[in-house]
């Protein structure tokens, strides 16, 4: 009966739905809490090319909370989307992130990274969102293409004239487009094609099992063969091996992200990291 009832309906008969509907709006009130008292922070995972270089990071949003310790974005991150609040969260990672570009720009070692952003489609939606990244750009003053947002293939489900059309303006903007967790959603080739797309990110769950799946390894090199015949450039998130970056690499992709290499780190690890590359701190060979 539950599915019959609106979104904001709360559903008396299944007590385990009614249990998630007052922890996620007790989630909602902690995240309220947490924004103001500015409890969430940044950390940054490498990426890497062929060489081995750093390019750029990731940005991974995590909520230092006061009795639960380090949270991960999946057990917030839902309810913020539900709750609006991602728009003053993505906001701030965002800010957070074209600051952190800022700083980089000014030393020669870091000048030529890039950071990437994790955009909803409910922020990506908003009719502001182009506005607030150039407002972004414009205070901290960063080169635009250093900053790379991406996007889901969520927002390709419905409404693809004006997301093209948005995504059109956020490119006359300068800056980078990637299409995250590539495979998993349901984008048609041919709609790939109308995008204004730079870059494309196979999702972790092919990476994981490259080796063993004779079907994640299939999907994987049509991901990579589809993304070179479209002139884009592909990463790989979630490489935990080298013999899965090996073969990655084999099959033609551009870029590796993964525990391989480093985990989201906080931003002073990084820092300390590039500044000193040390082979000892992190598995990692800087070209
Ligand atoms: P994502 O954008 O696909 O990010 C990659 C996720 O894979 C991250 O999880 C990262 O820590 C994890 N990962 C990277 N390498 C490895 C690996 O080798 N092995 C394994 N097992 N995992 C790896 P994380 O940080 O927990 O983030 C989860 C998701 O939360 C992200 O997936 C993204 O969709 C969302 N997210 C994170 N930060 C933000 C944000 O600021 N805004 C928005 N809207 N979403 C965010
Ligand atoms: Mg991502
Ligand atoms: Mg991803
Ligand atoms: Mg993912």
């Amino acid at each position: 009966q539950a599915k019959g009832l609106g979104r904001n309906t709360l559903c008396y008969f299944d007590p385990d739905m009614q249990a998630s509907v007052s922890a996620n709006a007790a989630v909602g009130a902690a995240l309220r809490v947490g924004l103001r008292e500015k409890q969430f922070v940044v950390h940054y995972q490498p990426q890497v090319d062929r060489q081995g270089a750093i390019t750029g990071v990731e940005a991974l949003v995590r909520w230092q909370h006061p009795e639960k310790g380090l949270v991960k974005p999946a057990d917030f991150i839902p309810v913020a989307e539900d709750t609006g609040l991602i728009l003053p969260l993505g906001m701030w990672v965002l800010e957070t992130a074209c600051e952190q570009l800022a700083a980089w720009a000014s030393r020669e070692q870091t000048a030529h990274l890039s950071i990437a952003v994790n955009v909803s489609v409910y922020q990506f939606r908003h009719p502001n969102f182009v506005d607030m990244v150039m407002a972004a750009i414009q205070r901290t003053g960063i080169r635009p293409h250093r900053l790379k947002l991406e996007l889901t293939e969520s927002l390709l489900a419905d409404r693809m004239e004006i997301t093209i059309q948005k995504m059109g303006m956020l490119k006359e903007l300068g800056v980078t487009l990637s299409l995250d967790d590539f495979g998993v959603g349901y984008s048609s080739l041919s709609c790939l094609k109308r995008l204004p797309l730079d870059q494309l990110k196979i999702d972790k769950g092919f990476v994981a099992d490259v080796l063993t799946d004779p079907n994640d390894a299939a999907i994987s090199r049509a991901i990579i063969a589809l993304a070179q015949s479209l002139s884009l450039q592909v990463v790989a998130e979630g490489v935990e091996t080298q013999e899965a970056r090996d073969f990655l690499a084999y099959l033609g992709c551009d870029q590796f992200q993964g525990h391989l290499f480093a985990p989201a780190l906080p931003i002073e690890t990084l820092d300390a990291f590039l500044r000193n590359p040390s082979p000892d701190m992190m598995p990692m060979v800087v070209g």
